[in-house]
């Protein structure tokens, strides 16, 4: 059997960490057995589905390294199938026309909450005559078309995740609505669950790899398969993502989408590798891996039922690995929209000193908006000075320090980090100071704050850039 999996993402909102997720777990299974990832949009809801969001979808896949091989097809241009499908249902008297108001549903739920029964639709209008029919249409009344749902039925398969499940047809809710809108000889706005069983039957979709909200939708949709003559598919329903808390991530954890991620300084590879995390772990119990490499080791064997918790720290550390391991020149690439989005406008002389800066920050970073706060050393001439730097640079001793520092400079004019450090250790040895108190101080009048990247290092990037004078008189200044 050719594997056939597809993602199938409702563009009524920016590309969710949640789809993003069923994206990888779909794409990783495809890779994994060598068979295809299909892309397709639900964008039957016209009110909701826009523009923008399947161009958020589509560039969030596509940020993440998740290729599909088909698609991305839409259903708003294959409404004809859905219908033909219905027309089907209809004809077999699998399927028929319901003519309920709002006020009477609204009623029937009333009566069925006053009895403590949940609340479902009774099938009232399942055996109405031709007559009764007619009688409906003529005051006007809109159809729904209804799929019958035998309340006998048990339904059972074999979830690649879950294990068996069963589900009892009568807790389906009454045979459910699978068209709006019509009248007697029209049908009219296709709904979700048929309008997916017929795309998955049309694209030949072996294994429907989705999350865990859409099990009562699979009962549904299994009886769809059976009365459309269709063989069912494989199914496997992944867990939720929960926040620290354990309920479902959403919007009030502060991040949703994919490029919420991305704004937070969060690499694609890092973010791909820490969803494969988010209820899989590797057989070796391996960590950090690319896309690839987890598909050589991916099954379903090895997905968690249970929700799995968004951890930020492990996303952060394994974000940090990325950062750690990339040129200079990489990083600057992945840095440089941060750093213009910051208000700084680069040139291409600027690559002079981003290059070195950046060999210099990318060992100790976490995000890529890291880069922004720890390049503030070395943008511009000066630096604004800390509450405790300006009281370091004021200490006794240290203007004296600081003036011999600016004397060497001067007359021996350093150009390597060997040299920095000859002058740091003769500058130490000739005011009969610590070295420890030379650094300090050195760090404070160069960088303005007590914290911050290597000092030599820094210093020497400075140095380049002829801003190291310039701070240090800056610093004296202050005395
Ligand atoms: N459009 C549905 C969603 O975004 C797809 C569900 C499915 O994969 O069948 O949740």
């Amino acid at each position: 059997m050719t594997v056939r999996v597809r993602l199938a993402p409702s563009p009524t909102g920016n590309l969710h960490i949640g789809t993003a997720r069923t994206g990888v777990f779909n794409w990783l299974f495809a890779r994994h057995e060598g068979g295809q990832f299909i892309l397709r949009i639900e964008d039957t809801d016209e009110e909701r589905s826009k523009p923008e969001f399947t161009e958020s979808i589509l560039s969030g896949l596509k940020w993440l390294g998740l290729d599909w091989d088909e698609g991305p097809s839409f259903q708003s241009q294959r409404l004809d199938l859905y219908r033909q499908a219905i027309q089907t249902l209809l004809d077999q008297g699998l399927a028929y026309r319901a003519y309920d108001t709002p006020d009477e549903l609204e009623a029937m739920r009333e009566a069925q909450k006053a009895k403590n029964q949940a609340p479902r639709y009774d099938n009232r209008h399942r055996d109405l005559t031709l007559d009764q029919q007619a009688a409906f249409e003529a005051e006007g009344r809109p159809a729904v078309i209804r799929f019958k749902i035998d309340d006998s039925r048990t339904i059972t398969w074999n979830d690649m995740v879950r294990g068996p499940v069963t589900w009892q047809a009568s807790d389906l809710g009454g045979d459910m609505v699978v068209a709006r809108a019509s009248s007697a000889t029209t049908i009219g706005q296709p709904l979700y669950n048929l309008a997916v069983v017929v795309d998955d039957i049309d694209m030949a979709i072996s294994h429907v790899i989705r999350g865990e909200d859409h099990i009562a939708n699979t009962a549904k949709q299994i009886l769809l398969y059976e009365a459309l003559g269709a063989a069912v598919p494989e199914f496997a329903h992944t867990p939720l993502i929960l926040n620290q808390s354990g309920q479902k991530l959403s919007k009030r954890d502060g991040v949703t989408s994919i490029g919420d991620f991305q704004k937070m300084g969060f690499v694609a590879p890092a973010l791909a590798n820490y969803m494969t995390l988010l209820g899989w772990s590797a057989p070796d119990a391996a960590e950090q891996f690319t896309l690839e490499e987890a598909a050589k080791q991916f099954s379903f064997d090895r997905v968690n039922k249970a929700g799995a918790k968004f951890d930020w720290d492990k996303l952060d550390w394994l974000n940090s690995q990325y950062l750690h391991n990339l040129e200079a020149a990489e990083l600057l690439a992945l840095a440089q929209p941060f750093l213009e989005a910051a208000g700084h406008r680069l040139s291409d002389a600027d690559q002079l000193w981003l290059l070195p800066v950046m060999g210099l920050l990318g060992p100790s970073l976490t995000r890529l908006t890291d880069v922004v706060e720890q390049s503030r050393f070395f943008v511009s001439e000066t630096v604004p000075f800390t509450d405790d730097a300006r009281a370091q640079v004021q200490l006794d001793g240290v203007p004296a320090v600081l003036e011999s520092i600016v004397a060497g400079l001067t007359e021996t004019s350093p150009q390597t980090l060997d040299d920095l450090k000859a002058l740091v250790n003769e500058v130490t040895k000739a005011q009969g100071v610590k070295k420890g108190l030379v650094m300090k101080s050195l760090r404070a009048a160069l960088m303005g704050a007590l914290q911050g990247p290597d000092l030599m290092e820094s210093w020497l990037i400075l140095r380049q850039r002829g801003f190291d004078v310039a701070r240090l008189q800056t610093a004296l200044a202050l005395v």
